[in-house]
């Protein structure tokens, strides 16, 4: 799936724990941290049409798609954290959803399924992949990503943050009042909440 959905998978899964600012950014961000592997995909567009293409993506998408890539970033969970094991073993957790994510519907254009390959660089054996998996661009992703952003949005408007407050609090605020003014808490909730 596209960065964006993992994105918003890990924002969501992150919310389903209750956990500091910090250390939501940190289960939301190891959820999309994999696909960095792909940014080899700039390269290899601008050198297409040239004399020697480099086939950055090609070669190295799905390389950081590992068991080992999903430890080292659980250890920077757990450097940067303070709810250190609760957010390590959610960041981990986050990063496998990435993984599951990418085996339901990954599919390139060429119908080329990106297998997994887990256990790099130990064993080149074991390779994730499921015969029904659909193409990235999909209606399922479209319909998943859509359902992660409602429900993105009404977190916000429920509980008072978003995913703006990884770049800054006061924006995230400003987001949240607006997302309020414009759908109104019922009186009831008003009332209920004091
Ligand atoms: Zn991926």
């Amino acid at each position: 799936m596209s960065p964006v959905t993992h994105f918003l998978t890990g924002w969501v899964f992150a919310n389903c724990a209750k956990l500091e600012r910090r250390e939501r950014a940190l289960v939301t961000l190891a959820c999309v941290v994999p696909d960095i592997d792909g940014l080899g995909i700039i390269p290899e567009l601008l050198t297409r049409n040239s004399a020697h293409p480099l086939l950055w993506f090609t070669l190295y998408h799905h390389r950081l798609h590992t068991l080992a890539f999903s430890l080292v970033v659980a250890a920077v969970a757990f450097a940067l954290a303070r709810q250190r094991w609760k957010t390590t073993l959610l960041a981990l957790a986050s990063f496998h959803l990435h993984l599951f994510e990418d085996v339901l519907g990954s599919r390139g254009p060429d119908g080329y399924q990106w297998p997994i390959p887990y256990l790099t660089p130990f064993s080149h054996s074991l390779q994730l992949a499921w015969r029904g998996e659909w193409a990235l661009n999909a209606w399922q992703n479209v319909v998943i990503t859509a359902v992660l952003l409602f429900v993105t949005l009404w977190l916000a408007w429920r509980r008072g943050f978003s995913p703006v407050e990884m770049i800054s609090a006061k924006a995230d605020f400003a987001f949240v009042a607006t997302l309020r003014r414009r759908f109104p808490r019922r009186l009831r909730d008003e009332v209920v909440r004091g």
